[in-house]
């Protein structure tokens, strides 16, 4: 009987500490995340622990209950539900399946692994469930900000990138037609600075809100950047093209954005249409057409579609190859001077020269001023150019006047750039005394775009110039806005009849009547005449009898280097 005692004592003793045990494992397993399901193959002990009733509102006490595990997630899941869930079918350890929750959406992973015996039969499983639907949101989130624009919910730049680069590949299959637009609003820093930046951002939010309502399995659109959007509408017909869509745009834009503070915004928006495969082949090159198209067409007029324009987009390219190749140029100065000499008409003497500037590429390419002129004019490199002009005619000028005694006059080509800055005068004197040059044998050749500017203070400035001696000339007179009244108030001293009106003087007779009543009243004023390009002998003729005072031209003398205008000098001399 004692030893039956000690028995139960012992049994009792065992329950108490395996209860405990239970007891911790289950305080551990409630804490734990997920919900756990233990099973074993050997006794057909089966637990369920952690959060099963939180997760799903139910235990599982049976195998056969494993059933409604399937019936909460999606019918999608369910055959890698079934591997999961049944790994020790396929000899497996482990595996785990993410699948999301049937009604609410939530997502879960659920993970089995199997213990296998010295046999390879299965000898417990493990099943665990834990909700991951934060971790899911995050990277939903992530993936979201990779393909979208925050700003605007469009598609991101690289995005649109990528999915036009698969549509041309489609559109290259079927030979179908891509149009890409480009979309700028008009004047959108004049909204950034007048109502102030984060109005700016909602402006582009709204507009980008429009654009979405456009997109559809044919079109496409992202937020490039600022106030810049891409569209492509792939293989356009009667119900989208690109100049239905800057219609719809257009006719949207009548009515105000209204921001959140109760502003109410304007605003027109310019756009450039380039289509695959005419304008390019490739993704990027036909968002640059794009935009090139809208740009160049937005300087001229806004609040408009433009299309693709092959010379246009020729012209351009070419442009910033020049300008690549000229800010070369000015590092290592290949730049020249030549020299066109100007004769009295009268008596055919050198009067003067006009300093012209050269310029040869790499590859011994002659590159005429014509067209790198403006370009620098642009970009404002003229500054730095126009300012070794001045210096090398000036240098060039002081040492022909120290080794001739003959006289003439420096004509130098002065940018209208170049005239505004401030320090134009001071600059100019410089040079004259640091190369002993005589001011009144110095011209300088403006022309009318000069005046353009603030109209007073650019004739102060030649007064001031004046003052000093300095000679001033008016450059391709007849070509801008000339006036023969607004002559009167400008101090020059040369006006240079442009070589457009020599060129038709003898054919044409409202030619020959201006010329007669420029030169009539270039004469009344006091001024010198020059007519430029003067290729004919009858031309020069014509000109001598009506009175023009000097002639510039092929026919008397082209632009000359240093070397051969020395001969010119040493003949004058004579
Ligand atoms: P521009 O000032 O009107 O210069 C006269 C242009 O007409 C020169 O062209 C000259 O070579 C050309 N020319 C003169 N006589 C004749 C002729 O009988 N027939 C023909 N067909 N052409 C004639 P170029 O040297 O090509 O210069 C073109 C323009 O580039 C100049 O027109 C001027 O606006 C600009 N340019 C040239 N050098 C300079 C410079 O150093 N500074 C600035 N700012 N502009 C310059
Ligand atoms: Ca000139
Ligand atoms: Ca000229």
């Amino acid at each position: 009987m004692s030893e039956l005692l000690y028995q139960v004592d012992i049994l009792k003793a065992m329950n108490q500490k395996l209860s405990q045990k239970e007891k911790m494992y289950r305080t551990v397993m409630d804490t734990v995340d997920g919900a756990i399901l233990y099973y074993s193959f050997e006794t057909g002990e089966l637990a369920s622990l952690g959060c099963w009733k939180k997760y799903f509102g139910f235990e599982i006490q049976d195998l056969r209950e494993m059933q409604s595990i399937f019936e909460c997630f999606r019918d999608k899941y369910e055959l890698d539900l079934r591997d999961v869930l049944f790994l020790e079918n396929s000899g497996k350890e482990q595996k785990e399946v993410e699948c999301q929750r049937r009604n609410s959406g939530e997502w879960f992973s659920v993970c089995t692994s199997v213990i296998y015996d010295e046999m390879h039969r299965p000898s417990e499983k493990i099943i665990h469930i834990l909700d991951i639907t934060k971790r899911k949101n995050q990277n939903d989130e992530l993936t979201y900000f990779a393909y979208y624009d925050s700003m605007t919910g469009l598609y991101n730049r690289n995005h649109f990138i990528g999915c036009l680069s698969r549509l041309i590949e489609k559109a290259k299959a079927n030979n179908d037609i891509i149009s890409v637009l480009m979309l700028d609003i008009d004047d959108f820093h004049k909204i950034n600075d007048g109502l102030g930046i984060v109005q700016g951002d909602e402006v582009v939010q709204l507009f980008g809100g429009v654009i979405k309502q456009f997109c559809n399995d044919k079109v496409i659109a992202c937020h490039l950047n600022s106030d810049r959007y891409a569209v492509a509408i792939y293989q356009p017909d009667d119900k989208m093209h690109s100049e239905l869509f800057y219609q719809r745009i257009k006719e949207r834009n009548e009515k105000p954005y209204v921001l959140s503070d109760g502003h109410e915004v304007y605003m027109t928006v310019s756009m450039g249409s380039a289509d695959f495969p005419e304008a390019a082949d490739n993704a990027l090159e036909l968002l640059n057409c794009a935009e090139i198209t809208v740009l160049k067409g937005k300087a001229t007029t806004k609040n408009c579609i433009h299309y693709f324009d092959v010379p246009l987009y020729c012209d351009f390219k070419n442009n910033i190859e020049i300008e690549n190749k000229l800010k070369e140029a000015i590092f290592n100065r290949s730049f020249q001077l030549v020299y066109q000499p100007q004769y009295f008409a009268d008596t055919k003497k050198l009067r003067g020269v006009e300093a012209l500037i050269r310029w040869k590429d790499n590859e011994e390419r002659m590159i005429s001023p014509g067209v790198f002129i403006p370009i620098a004019e642009k970009n404002g490199s003229i500054l730095t150019i126009g300012n070794w002009v001045l210096e090398e005619s000036i240098r060039q000028f002081a040492s022909w006047q120290q080794r001739f005694s003959y006289d003439f006059v420096m004509s130098i080509n002065i940018s209208a750039k170049q005239y505004v800055q401030h320090d134009f005068v001071d600059v100019l004197m410089g040079l004259l005394e640091k190369y002993h040059v005589d001011p009144t044998k110095v011209e300088l050749e403006i022309t009318e775009s000069v005046l353009i500017d603030d109209f007073d203070l650019i004739i102060r400035k030649m007064n001031e110039l004046q003052e000093k001696g300095i000679r001033i000339s008016l450059d391709d007179f007849g070509t801008g806005f000339s006036s023969l009244s607004y002559l009167k108030r400008l101090p020059i001293n040369t006006l240079k009849i442009d070589k457009s009106f020599i060129d038709t003087v003898l054919t044409d007779s409202a030619t020959r009547i201006i010329t007669e009543s420029i030169i009539d009243m270039v004469k009344s004023l006091g001024f010198e005449s020059v007519a430029e390009g003067v290729e004919e002998e009858q031309q020069y003729r014509y000109l001598h009898a009506i009175g023009c005072d000097i002639i510039q031209g092929f026919l008397l003398g082209r632009p000359l280097s240093v070397e051969k205008l020395d001969e010119l000098l040493k003949e004058q001399n004579q």
